[in-house]
């Protein structure tokens, strides 16, 4: 079946007749794809273009596997505030001048979205929740340590009118099923002694919690492999191709080389690339509207004692400034947030870190920012902000992309969907209905399968 590669053998014990199915990306929702696949015991093959997996988006991001934070952005009164947040140069928003058709067109189905607000929120936090049982099964199947911290997610809110639009959102939340407790500033301070300011009111989502992105598909690809993923480590691809009976090629070569790229086809292909689906997707006959929303981060060193103890360990989103924080380990504190629409750029700029570090010593005065790791990532963000699962318009084409701002908190529901989705397919061929990409619909229809079967 391949040209360029040797062919590998099939999987022990399963005979020669394996579907094949090439997994696109390596970050959290490749991986978790992956192994998902090789569960339903499928012969899978992911490409990667770095030297290890969770290189890209999924190297250091907030931490939180948030149901609390599943409220999509589009909404009218985040567009207000994000026109004014663009006359301030620390604003957690930052949108770039310089016009393309891309950034346009994405900002025009992003307003159109806020029309589906409400149920995209809600269907979001119905996914977030059913995700926790898998990534946590998976972690304790394959014995994964990922800094993992139960303790809850506490969100706080300065003034009575963050509140109030707060209070309002926590609605939704309760619709897709989130119970969450209403706080005041004692019990704020009770929760989380460590932060420092005076509180309107909050939320406490105990049932959320946070962990290590990197270590975790770190050690879940290490797991792939002990279960036959082929996992190839700087293959750039660099063109999928939809091929006669169903069948579709990947070409790539090994990076930093300009060899022609060697062509091997499979029975199926899933992409998963973050940022690039988008290109794979044009070259397989779909649209797949993502655009890179830029966020930072930092990881403090939490070197001294002082520092260790002045941390929280609770997990935190400010509202006003829009930063989360996650505790990982007893050694490091990380902090997240902004969003900068500049295209596929991902220069780490310090005026964009500032922010971060001075809320850091701002909220948390016990920690010592001597020693800090700076980072940026690129969110594949959709306009309605819901990821896009299913089958692509040609046969054998499938996407678990998209994920946005939680591809951390979703990614294990929708490896989990898309695996089965495959799987079931070529279990019985000719049943599969090519070009069902409805992202929003399948989304929804599973979440409201999963309610029903919770
Ligand atoms: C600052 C920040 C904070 C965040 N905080 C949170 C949080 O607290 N909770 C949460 O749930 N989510 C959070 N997110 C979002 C989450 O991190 C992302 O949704 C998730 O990591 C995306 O994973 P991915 O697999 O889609 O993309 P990636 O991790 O980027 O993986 C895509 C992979 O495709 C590969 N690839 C691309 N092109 C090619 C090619 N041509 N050839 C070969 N390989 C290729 C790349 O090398 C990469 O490894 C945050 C994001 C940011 C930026």
């Amino acid at each position: 079946m391949t040209e360029g590669h040797e062919t590998r053998p099939a999987l022990a014990g399963k005979g020669p007749i394996v579907t094949q199915v090439a997994v696109i990306g390596a970050g959290i929702t490749g991986i978790t794809t992956a192994y998902k696949l090789a569960l339903q015991g499928l012969d899978v093959t992911v490409f990667d273009r770095n030297a290890f997996s969770a290189m890209e988006t999924s190297f250091a991001n907030g931490g939180q596997l948030s149901a609390s934070n599943a409220e999509v952005w589009n909404n009218p009164a985040t567009f207000i505030k994000g026109i004014k947040w663009m006359l301030r140069k620390d604003a957690p928003l930052l949108v770039h001048p310089a016009p393309s058709w891309h950034k346009i067109s994405w900002m025009a189905e992003f307003v159109l979205a806020a029309r589906s607000y409400e149920e995209n929120t809600v269907a979001t936090v119905k996914l977030a929740i059913a995700a926790r049982r898998h990534l946590i099964e998976m972690a304790e199947r394959e014995n994964i340590d990922f800094d993992l911290e139960k303790r809850g997610i506490l969100h706080v809110y300065e003034t009575k009118a963050e509140f109030d639009n707060a209070l309002r959102v926590n609605e939704l939340y309760r619709k897709g099923g989130l119970e969450r407790r209403i706080l005041d500033d004692r019990e704020i301070h009770e929760i989380e002694p460590a932060i420092a300011g005076r509180f309107h009111g909050g939320f406490f989502t105990e049932s959320d919690f946070t962990g290590d992105i990197h270590k975790y598909t770190r050690r879940l690809a290490e797991a792939c492999e002990r279960r036959g993923v082929a996992i190839r480590y700087e293959a750039d691809v660099t063109k999928l191709e939809k091929r006669d009976a169903g069948r579709v090629a990947v070409f790539s070569r090994r990076m930093g080389t300009d060899v022609p790229p060697a062509r091997e086809e499979f029975d199926a292909v899933v992409v998963c690339a973050g940022v690039a689906s988008r290109r794979f997707a044009a070259q397989l006959g779909d649209r797949v509207n993502i655009y890179p929303v830029k966020g930072y981060s930092v990881t403090v060193n939490l070197d001294d004692e002082a520092s260790r103890v002045g941390a929280p360990y609770v997990s935190l989103l400010d509202d006003k400034a829009k930063i989360v924080t996650s505790r990982l380990g007893e050694n490091r504190l990380r902090i997240a947030g902004t969003a900068e629409f500049a295209g596929e750029n991902r220069d780490i700029r310090m005026a964009r870190i500032k922010p971060l570090v001075d809320w850091c010593r701002y909220r948390f005065p016990g920690v010592s920012t001597a020693s800090i790791v700076p980072w940026a990532g690129l969110r594949p963000m959709m306009p309605d902000m819901l990821p896009r699962v299913g089958r692509g318009n040609a046969a054998g084409v499938y996407y678990n992309t998209g994920h946005g701002h939680l591809g951390w908190t979703l990614c294990a529901i929708t490896a989990d969907t898309i695996a089965a989705e495959v799987a079931g397919d070529f279990a019985a061929p000719g049943v599969a209905v090519q070009g069902e990409l409805k992202p929003v619909d399948a989304v929804r229809a599973d979440a409201e399968r999963i309610t029903e079967a919770a």
